[in-house]
């Protein structure tokens, strides 16, 4: 597991790919530059780690495209301190860029394989969620909320109730909402049953899969 001048001037081209794609905050940027994403990926695909794209990580799954993480994570507009809520851990890369920016991080994963490789890696990078749970995302994790914001890292068919009923007032659920084209949605808490919504274009995930455990 290394990271070398090679890999850190690959990141920094990859930050100034996101900034021509209109990628703005300072923070989500330099958080991108520092997370080494060639240790999150298959060692086949090491040389591919600083492209814009998506690739595969196992159990049929995929690494986030960063711009993707980037666009996400922007619209959360993260304080240090905010108790964040991830669904779809999946490798841990965008685990890692919420941790960067200072977020307590809990995150959920379905795939027994992945949750027990990422819970093992993310530490020994020194990424320290609060808490990476083995279960079902479309419940949400009642006994953690109210959550700050949400980030949904699977396309959703439907935007389910509890990740609504978990944020706090004024809290951010950020998700993709479709089945094979998703639009990034997101919702801002704004009382009890109040709920601003806004959309930002479309996007492609892996589906949010209901519980098969
Ligand atoms: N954030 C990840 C993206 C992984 S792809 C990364 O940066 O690597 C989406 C992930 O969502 C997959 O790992 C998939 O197993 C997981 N997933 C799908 N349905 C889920 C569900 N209902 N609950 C929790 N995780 C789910």
């Amino acid at each position: 597991m290394k990271d070398t001048f090679k890999h850190k001037g690959l990141r920094q081209q990859l930050v100034n790919i996101l900034i021509n794609k209109g990628i703005t905050n300072k923070k989500v940027l330099k958080a991108i530059g520092e997370v080494p994403r060639h240790l999150f990926m298959d060692s086949g695909f090491i040389d591919h780690a600083y492209q814009d794209k998506a690739f595969p990580i196992g159990a049929d799954q995929t690494i986030s495209q960063p711009y993707t993480v980037a666009f996400q994570t922007e619209l959360l507009e993260i304080k240090p301190g905010d108790k964040i809520l991830e669904i779809g851990t999946g490798s841990g890369y965008q685990t890692a860029v919420l941790c960067l920016l200072g977020a307590k991080v809990y995150s959920i994963e379905r795939q027994q394989e992945l949750f027990k490789k990422t819970s093992k890696f993310l530490p020994k990078l020194g990424y320290r969620a609060k808490k990476l749970v083995f279960g079902d995302g479309y419940k949400g994790l009642p006994d953690e909320a109210p959550f700050d914001g949400i980030i949904v890292t699977a396309g959703a068919p439907f935007v389910p109730k509890p990740l609504l009923s978990q944020l706090k007032t004024g809290g951010r659920l950020v998700i993709p909402v479709g089945d094979d084209v998703q639009t990034m949605t997101m919702f801002v808490r704004k009382g009890p049953k109040d709920f601003e919504q806004e959309e930002f274009g479309e996007f492609r995930f892996v589906p949010l899969l209901e519980d098969k455990n």
